[in-house]
């Protein structure tokens, strides 16, 4: 038996199981996926920091970053995905526009990243309400942009995750990479915050 015939034999049979278990509602495949992630360990908001730390130091790297998310998340050595293949796009806040990230069908999120949603996240009234009235909805987590600033909702997908490159802080020239990164906030990632 040739390997490939064997490798689609074994993909054929995982994908039975996972049907399988989300027929009989044990699990639906984000979750399965979110659960590895976390499980896989060292799923948490400090990993999603860092990369933010090292796009403001390091000026060839961000380019790398907003071309492609993904491949330089995985410079870091953090992976985008799970189990299943996932993008990773990263939309940076500049002076007239502010990102703000939303998974508007459930609660795709990049766990790894982030580390485990909050629930705010995969609430119904703000999958609902970020994408129609983003400005009323960050005001209700304190943060006010000026009236000129343009607010972009990108709407996660099972194959699409997103993060946000906050502005760096005013002020914070003198400080080395780690320290930059301790002023980064989970929610400044994902665009309730800002820094
Ligand atoms: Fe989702």
């Amino acid at each position: 038996m040739s390997g490939t015939h064997t490798d689609a034999l074994i993909s054929r049979q995982v994908r039975r199981l996972e049907t399988l278990l989300e027929d009989r509602g044990i699990v639906v495949g984000a979750a399965l996926d979110e659960m590895l992630d976390a499980f896989l360990g060292g799923a948490t908001p400090l990993n999603g920091a860092r990369v933010a730390a090292r796009a403001w130091t390091d000026p060839a790297y961000k380019e790398r970053l907003l071309a492609d998310g993904t491949a330089a998340v995985t410079e870091l050595g953090y992976s985008a995905g799970g189990v299943q293949p996932q993008r990773l796009r990263v939309v940076e806040n500049t002076d007239d526009t502010h990102n703000v990230v939303v998974c508007t069908l459930c609660s795709c999120y990049p766990v790894r990243l982030l580390g485990p949603s909050p629930s705010w996240y995969k609430s119904e009234a703000y999958r609902a309400r970020v994408g129609r009235e983003p400005r009323a909805v960050l005001e209700e987590f304190g943060l006010r942009l000026p009236a000129a600033t343009r607010i972009t909702v990108w709407d996660s997908s099972a194959e699409t995750r997103y993060l946000v490159l906050p502005r760096r802080p005013e002020g914070t020239d003198a400080l080395t990479e780690e320290e930059l990164a301790a002023r980064v906030t989970r929610n400044g990632l994902i665009g309730t915050a800002a820094l």
